[in-house]
């Protein structure tokens, strides 16, 4: 089947989409009786259709994270972080089993650089028909100097990145071992959002990937993206790894 590269985005509809990040508008993730098709929940957790699906040739849903909408994915309780997780990761795995689909997203967008429009805590599973986003993706991505490991799960720190500076992965090929990933994820996100660059960064994303056997885990803090990578391609790294691995072993306790 031939592969697109390129996905079209409706721009009609995007402009209809609540923005509640900066403006202080009626959370639409709040008033449960709103919301649009819902395809399943667990507890608090809700799995709906996306209302603003802005992508073409894609089926697109909203993983509503909790019915607490001042919450943060870094802050929740360890049962309900693993929930989610463990909830997200199903659900991403049976859309992978729909044979409409060629690939399936799993990420989260959180802050006002994260690209997301909603700051109710929510992550978005995206089907998507013609288009496989392992094409795109390279091992090099994924190495980098250990920031931790255990049961089987690594996190470490990106030394060829995909776009450059700071990106977090997780690795782990077994997923019994989720809820080490799931906490590993927790305490990046913590660092990221109240130590990161010594004040914290106010945006990241969190991005899944079904790969090589394996669940591959990115997190990017996310600020402006660097020029040399805009207009020439060219990815940078810090020349100092150490200096942040040693800041995140003083702040955050694994
Ligand atoms: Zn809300």
């Amino acid at each position: 089947m031939k592969t697109e590269t390129i996905l079209h985005f409706n721009k009609a509809i995007a402009s209809q989409k609540p923005n509640n990040i900066h403006q202080k508008r009626a959370c639409p993730f709040c008033e449960t009786e709103g919301l649009s098709e819902i395809l399943d929940s667990r507890d608090s957790i809700i799995l709906v259709k996306n209302k603003y699906p802005v992508l073409q040739d894609a089926f697109q849903t909203v993983l509503i994270e909790t019915d607490e909408c001042e919450s943060e994915l870094s802050e929740y309780p360890l049962e309900h972080l693993y929930k989610l997780i463990r909830f997200g990761t199903e659900k991403w795995m049976e859309m992978e089993q729909d044979s409409r689909f060629q690939s399936v997203l799993f990420f989260k967008n959180h802050g006002p650089l994260s690209g997301g429009s909603v700051r109710h805590p929510h992550m978005q599973i995206v089907g998507l028909n013609n288009t496989d986003y392992r094409d795109n993706l390279k091992e090099d991505y994924f190495i980098g100097n250990e920031i931790h490991s255990s049961n089987g799960v690594q996190l470490n720190l990106s030394t060829k990145p995909m776009i450059g500076f700071t990106e977090f992965n997780i690795i782990l090929t077994n997923l019994n071992d989720i809820e080490q990933a799931s906490k590993y994820i927790q305490n990046v996100l913590h660092y990221v959002l109240n130590y990161f660059n010594g004040r914290g960064c106010s945006s990241y994303n969190l991005f899944f990937y079904h790969w090589l056997g394996k669940i591959f885990i990115k997190i990017v803090p996310r600020y402006a993206t660097t020029p040399l990578y805009v207009g020439y391609g060219l990815r940078q790294v810090f020349s100092n790894p150490q200096d942040l691995i040693e800041d995140i072993h003083k702040n955050i306790s694994f």
